[in-house]
């Protein structure tokens, strides 16, 4: 059976200190999880440390990482690679967030490689995708979507899809306040399920986690965990604040 995750992307704000008080926060309201369901903080790169050790013990928290780099070690000033975030006790790293995509022009063929990196190095991926509005309002987004899928994830054997997850994230939603409705959300997430299956059978598309991100906040998540194929969110601007992450984790744990 498929996880569920709640997973928190922090993007480039608090400092330490207010990092460790956001993750004591969380961990004092975090309500009991089945073992299906996790909650996953992923923190600038500088946090990593600090956060994987108030982590410590905490089975139902895993740590992310937000970008790795493409390469596994090397003349790269001011990069991470992703040997280095395993030995942080990272789980699970964040590959071709939209705004890599955008600032970082970071293109599938840069994405695949960094996939690589971060399985080969035993961590998990949460591979992103997702249509700016231009291509939504062409009503081209599944073909766009299955691109970004096909290009950064189908080089990879079945055996390592148990390591992915796939974080469908309309550009047009994030940080925008506008969410995708249920129904659009619904309809992307199976379209994502079947181009999987396409690819790798119906079993690997079935156990396929794939979460919902864009504008997710407590007052719609339960609508969106609610559909079949949207199995939890990648949550921006509301895992900022205790009291909405925690909310959200919540319509996750009445599922
Ligand atoms: C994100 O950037 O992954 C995201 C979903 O942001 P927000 O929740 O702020 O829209």
């Amino acid at each position: 059976m498929r996880k569920k995750i709640v997973a928190g992307n922090w993007k480039m704000n608090l400092d330490l200190t207010e990092g460790a008080e956001l993750v004591n926060e969380i961990f004092k309201g975090l309500p009991v999880l089945s073992e299906d369901k996790q909650v996953v903080i992923a923190p600038p790169y500088l946090h990593l440390t600090q956060t994987a050790a108030q982590l410590t013990g905490i089975i139902d928290v895993q740590l992310a990482a937000q970008n790795c780099h493409s390469e596994a070690s090397g003349a790269y000033t001011g990069e991470v690679s992703a040997s280095m975030l395993k030995s942080a006790e990272v789980a699970y790293v964040i590959i071709g967030h939209s705004e890599r995509r955008e600032y970082f022009k970071e293109d599938n063929a840069m994405l695949a490689k960094k996939v690589n990196q971060v399985l080969s190095n035993d961590m998990k991926v949460i591979f992103c995708c997702g249509e700016p509005l231009a291509i939504r309002d062409a009503g081209t987004q599944n073909d766009h979507v299955g691109t970004q899928i096909r290009e950064g994830l189908f080089h990879l054997p079945v055996a390592q899809l148990t390591n992915v997850v796939i974080a469908y994230e309309p550009i047009w939603a994030i940080g925008t306040g506008r969410t995708a409705t249920s129904a659009q959300a619904q309809e992307m997430h199976a379209h994502i399920r079947g181009v999987v299956g396409g690819q790798y059978g119906s079993e690997a598309a079935a156990n396929m986690t794939i979460l919902y991100g864009g504008s997710c906040k407590p007052s719609n998540a339960a609508e969106l965990f609610a559909c079949p194929d949207v199995d939890g969110g990648l949550i921006g601007g509301a895992s900022l604040k205790a009291s909405d992450f925690l909310g959200i984790v919540e319509a996750m744990a009445d599922l």
